[in-house]
């Protein structure tokens, strides 16, 4: 492993100067020193002096020409700036103890020692000096070095001790192993088994933010594998727990919904990096337990899970604590619509039905094409091919039908002004009925997807509705210009 740091960015030698001045013991710490030895890109820089935090930061931007903004956080010591896209963060280092009844520490100045001590895996807990007499060297007290080249995570001290006091480092473990790729030493993972229900201390946005990071990962399916073999997951997620196992009746079993969910969440990391998009994939069967029904003569079969699944998005995403604006409603409708495509390659595709699809999915249809393209998967490699290629065939029908007929941003092309103009009325029943009835004739490809046509449609059903047709009506056209004038 390459031990040469790159400290060629200014900030290094200008924080070893400030902390030679106030005679401070000085180090960058933690993730910037672990990612450095991955050759992993770090923009945040923690430092670590036996010391005031504050004091060195101010000493550091003193000597920065474009003087950064520094914010301070008198509560915890620490302070902070960005400079050059880099967030650098100053601590005194510290000591701390826990009691098991209470969450916070006490907190005391400390030693580098005992700094590295409070860390909570080896490969977090080196530091590099920036001492003037050992400037770049590495210290490493717990073998992080070998840690890392043997991509293992192990917590420096007693790991019970360790997670008890502060039990998010369980969650932390299996995040740092879902994006490193590394193994948890089983004496460690063993210690989360005995310490899972002391997450329950945490705050659900704490544990939320990690699920998140694992959720993001390059292949999420090792976090959730980890999460249910340590028995977090049932206690911080229940419903995706729920969806392991097999159940066999006459020799048929199914899917085992948790690996195909995985499957599926792994599939659609190949196509986005965004969060919602991939929760819609985490949950977009998590309604298949309850759902679940053994039909004679079809097999097993899951009816309504898309609606179920759909109506239970704003619950877990209340639970935890994820935003419930647009995101939850996005990630509902994609649980909702994701069997829909899918249905198409197994039917003669008709352009009504891709018309009504590109209408509920508007513009997040090429999300939902590939959330169901991430959604195929089977231990059948020509199945996969044959359903891939088929579904292909439905992407190219959609655009065609978008490009004639355009209902991918409805609008309705007759308004309720010009309908309760036309038949001087006012605002009424009559209206709903007339709109929604061109709708379904453009969807069903009855009358097209203009005025001149739907006007023509108007006029009959009012007729039908035994209203009157005033006597000046006016097109779009003449309308924009009142407007105008
Ligand atoms: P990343 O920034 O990629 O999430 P990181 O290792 O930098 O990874 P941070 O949360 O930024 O993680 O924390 C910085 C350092 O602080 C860690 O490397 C670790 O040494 C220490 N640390 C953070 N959280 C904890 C914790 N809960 N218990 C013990 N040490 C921690
Ligand atoms: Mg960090």
């Amino acid at each position: 492993m390459n031990k040469q740091f790159d400290l060629a960015h200014p900030i290094f030698k200008i924080i070893s100067e400030a902390a030679s001045e106030l005679s401070f013991e000085t180090y960058a710490v933690g993730g910037f020193v672990r990612d450095q030895l991955l050759g992993r890109n770090c923009k945040d820089i923690d430092f670590v002096c036996v010391g005031s935090g504050i004091e060195l930061a101010q000493k550091a931007t003193e000597k920065i020409s474009d003087k950064p903004h520094v914010s301070y956080f008198k509560n915890f010591g620490t302070a902070q700036f960005r400079w050059n896209e880099f967030d650098f963060e100053f601590v005194g280092a510290r000591k701390e103890s826990y009691d098991r009844n209470s969450r916070k520490p006490v907190v005391e100045d400390g030693t580098l020692e005992d700094d590295q001590n409070r860390r909570d895996f080896t490969i977090n807990a080196m530091a590099i000096s920036l001492n003037k007499n050992s400037f770049g060297e590495l210290v490493d007290p717990f073998n992080g070095v070998k840690d890392l080249e043997e991509k293992l995570i192990r917590t420096p001290l007693d790991p019970d001790i360790t997670f008890s006091d502060d039990p998010l480092r369980m969650m932390r473990a299996i995040r740092f192993a879902t994006q490193l790729d590394f193994k948890i030493l089983p004496e460690t993972f063993d210690a989360i088994k005995r310490n899972k229900e002391r997450i329950k201390i945490i705050s659900q946005e704490r544990v939320t933010d990690e699920l998140n990071k694992i959720i993001l990962a390059k292949t999420p399916s090792i976090g959730f594998i980890l999460l249910e073999e340590c028995g977090l997951l049932e206690i911080i997620f229940p419903e995706f727990q729920k969806l392991k196992g097999v159940e066999n009746y006459e020799g048929k079993g199914h899917k085992d919904n948790f690996y195909h969910t995985l499957q599926v969440l792994d599939n659609i990391t190949k196509a986005t990096n965004d969060l919602w998009l991939r929760w819609a994939a985490v949950l977009h069967d998590i309604a298949k337990p309850p759902t679940k029904k053994f039909v004679e003569g079809t097999g097993w079969t899951f009816h309504g899970h898309e609606v179920l699944g759909s109506k239970w998005v704003p619950k877990i995403f209340g639970r935890m604590k994820l935003p419930m604006g647009n995101e939850m409603k996005f990630v509902r409708k994609m649980v909702y619509l994701h069997l829909r495509p899918i249905a198409l390659t197994k039917e003669e595709i008709t352009d009504s039905a891709l018309r009504r699809l590109l209408f509920e999915a508007g513009d997040d249809i090429e999300n939902l094409l590939s959330l169901c393209e991430a959604d195929i998967t089977s231990k059948n490699r020509e199945k996969v091919k044959r359903y891939l290629t088929r579904f292909e065939v439905v992407r190219e029908k959609l655009k065609e039908v978008e490009e004639k007929d355009q209902v991918r941003n409805f609008q309705p092309p007759v308004t309720g002004e010009l309908i309760m103009e036309t038949f001087g009325i006012g605002p009424s029943r009559e209206i709903g009925v007339i709109k929604e009835e061109i709708k379904e004739a453009i969807l069903e490809g009855k009358i097209r997807n203009d005025y001149e046509e739907a006007l023509k449609m108007m006029l009959e059903l009012g007729e039908k509705l035994g209203l009157k047709k005033q006597s000046d009506v006016r097109s779009p056209k003449s309308e924009e210009n009142t407007d105008n004038a």
